[in-house]
């Protein structure tokens, strides 16, 4: 059995982050991931990572930005000390080897981004995620890191009360193995697939979120899922804010701008959620084009600037929608894009189990609260990464050698084999287009009670079925197959987490707009709703938000 002082489970930028931080405490530290580490859904990202650089903007107002886009859910303590350091953690990027766009004069140029108080969005053209990830792992290289690559974690092992490691599948050799560990960190990244229309890549299944939700993990705020206004229409594939950042405009079949009507002082620049619904809104007013979408227009930029500061928007345009943003309108509707939920964790990445950590995507701190605002998420994968890997290794050098038993390797063997045992049942792909379809439709931009319940019943109903779901390919190594089983597994218990929460939450804040309820409710809701796992479903409780100096007010933009 391998042993490690830190197992970091995941290797986008979190992952990464937090391995480089424990590493560099001088931890015996490793990485498993079930993608080679260069194509995490961080190289995915386009638009760019925010930072108060420079003489006219300011730290405060990246705070206030912050909590006023969280719709006031989010700790106003871990805002402040995330806003601080995202100048010292861009620069510490940048001398890893990333090379960002700069302005004419030299210094790092920056683009307006949505609920954002000033253009304080640093980027790489519209491939920033990409340029990060990629200084970052050849920086990593440097390290005496462990990778354990295309291997998937199934389990996480806590005994006596504290982590003592994980069990996770090999692909290519297509069996489970333990892997001891002081302490571990999950890096697992997003679950928008949990959506059919999402901007997320196929590897985002949410698997280490639902590994710590069964081990025994507080899930946070899972109701909150951010839809991104501008999703090309067939493909869902992302259409960087970016693009309305360097002054792209939205406008329906009547030609109309019709941000006007919604946020009239920011327009485009609003924040997601307010997009979001603004689109969603004209189209079932009857305001879109036939087929359901709007039209998002570059054209008067120039060919001169769409072509350099948006070339995979371009790219994307010309190849999946057959359209030349340069001479044409890009027709857009909003997708899945963000879950601002995940594993319960403070700002030092510590969940409820010791010894269990978890940064990035997968966890929630929270800073987003209600709802992220773009280019705060590289940088919390990066703030919070590195943070997560600085407490696990200092956890991991007073903690017990850790136990793990030959049984529970062979209870999860056992369960694994009987999915390509059985002769019964359904496949995976099934039960998984049936969950996005039903989250697709009833737990969308608006929510009401009548459709999450149902929402509800259809969830519990494909995990009665997936208790029998079968594998049918035999292959010993890359079994897809499998590994898909695995995934629709934990994407359907986050589903639950996520409609139980919505149902629960009777008020409209952030991205969670409830029909039935259209108002927020800062008397009974300002709280964050924790789930815990029962075999029976979650268990919801209620925790408190940190305050300091900002007093919830009305969000206009
Ligand atoms: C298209 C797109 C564009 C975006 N653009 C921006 C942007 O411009 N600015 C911004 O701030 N944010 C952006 N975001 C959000 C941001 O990119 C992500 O939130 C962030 O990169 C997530 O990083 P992460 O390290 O948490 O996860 P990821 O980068 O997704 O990494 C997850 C890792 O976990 C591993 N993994 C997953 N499951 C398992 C398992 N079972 N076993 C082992 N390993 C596993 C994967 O192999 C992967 O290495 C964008 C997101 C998308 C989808």
């Amino acid at each position: 059995m391998q042993r490690h002082d830190v197992v970091v489970v995941g290797a986008g930028l979190a992952g990464q982050r937090a391995a480089l931080a424990a590493l560099q405490a001088g931890r015996d530290v490793a990485i498993v991931s079930k993608l080679h580490p260069l194509r995490s859904h961080s190289g995915a990202a386009q638009g760019g990572i925010n930072a108060a650089v420079g003489k006219e903007d300011s730290v405060e107002t990246h705070i206030y930005d912050t909590v006023k886009g969280s719709d006031y859910l989010g700790d106003q303590d871990a805002i402040e000390f995330f806003c601080k350091e995202a100048g010292p953690t861009v620069v510490e990027m940048e001398h890893f080897g990333t090379i960002f766009s700069r302005a004419d004069d030299g210094s790092l140029a920056r683009r307006p981004f949505g609920g954002a108080g000033f253009p304080r969005t640093i980027y790489a053209a519209d491939r920033t995620g990409l340029a990060l990830l990629q200084a970052l792992w050849e920086h990593l290289g440097q390290e005496n890191l462990t990778l354990y690559e295309e291997w998937d974690l199934t389990r996480i092992v806590v005994d006596e009360g504290r982590a003592q490691g994980i069990v996770a599948f090999d692909r290519r050799r297509g069996d489970l193995a333990q892997i001891a560990a002081k302490a571990v960190v999950i890096a697992t990244g997003p679950a928008g697939r949990i959506y059919g229309r999402t901007t997320n890549a196929h590897s985002c299944t949410g698997d280490g979120v639902a590994a710590a939700y069964r081990a025994g993990a507080f899930l946070k705020d899972m109701e909150f899922v951010q839809f991104h206004p501008t999703a090309l229409l067939e493909s869902s594939i992302l259409i960087t804010e970016g693009a309305r950042g360097e002054g792209g405009i939205l406008k329906n079949a009547k030609g109309e701008r019709f941000m006007s009507r919604y946020a009239p002082h920011v327009l485009d620049l609003a924040s997601r959620d307010v997009v979001s619904r603004a689109i969603f809104t004209e189209v079932r007013e009857g305001r879109g084009f036939p087929g359901d979408y709007v039209h998002l227009e570059l054209m008067h930029l120039g060919r001169e600037r769409i072509e350099s500061r948006l070339q995979e928007i371009c790219d994307f345009s010309r190849n999946f929608a057959g359209i030349d943003p340069v001479t044409e309108p890009i027709p857009v509707m909003p997708a899945q894009h963000y879950m601002m939920g995940g594993i319960s964790t403070n700002a030092r990445g510590e969940t409820n189990i010791p010894g269990l950590f978890a940064a990035g995507e997968a966890a929630c701190v929270s800073i987003h609260g209600a709802n992220r605002l773009g280019g705060n998420s590289l940088l919390e994968t990066l703030v919070f990464g590195k943070q997560a890997g600085i407490a696990a290794a200092a956890y991991a050098e007073g903690a017990p050698t850790p136990v793990l038993r030959a049984d529970d390797l062979d209870r999860e063997t056992t369960a694994v084999r009987a999915m390509g045992d059985r002769t019964e049942g359904e496949e995976p792909q099934h039960l998984r287009i049936e969950m996005q379809r039903t989250m697709d439709t009833l737990v969308g931009i608006y929510r009401n009670a009548a459709e999450l319940k149902q929402a509800l019943a259809q969830i519990v109903a494909l995990k009665v079925r997936y208790e029998k779901v079968r594998v049918v390919d035999r292959a010993k190594t890359y079994n897809i197959n499998l590994t898909d089983a695995l995934e629709t597994g934990h994407m359907l218990a986050l589903a639950e987490v996520i409609v139980a929460g919505a149902i629960a939450r009777t008020e409209s804040r952030g991205a969670h707009a409830r029909t039935d309820f259209p108002k927020r409710d800062d008397a009974n809701w300002m709280k964050h709703t924790l789930a815990a796992y029962s075999p029976q479903g979650p268990r919801l409780s209620y925790g408190p938000v940190a305050y300091t100096r900002w007093e919830p007010k009305e969000r206009v933009y």
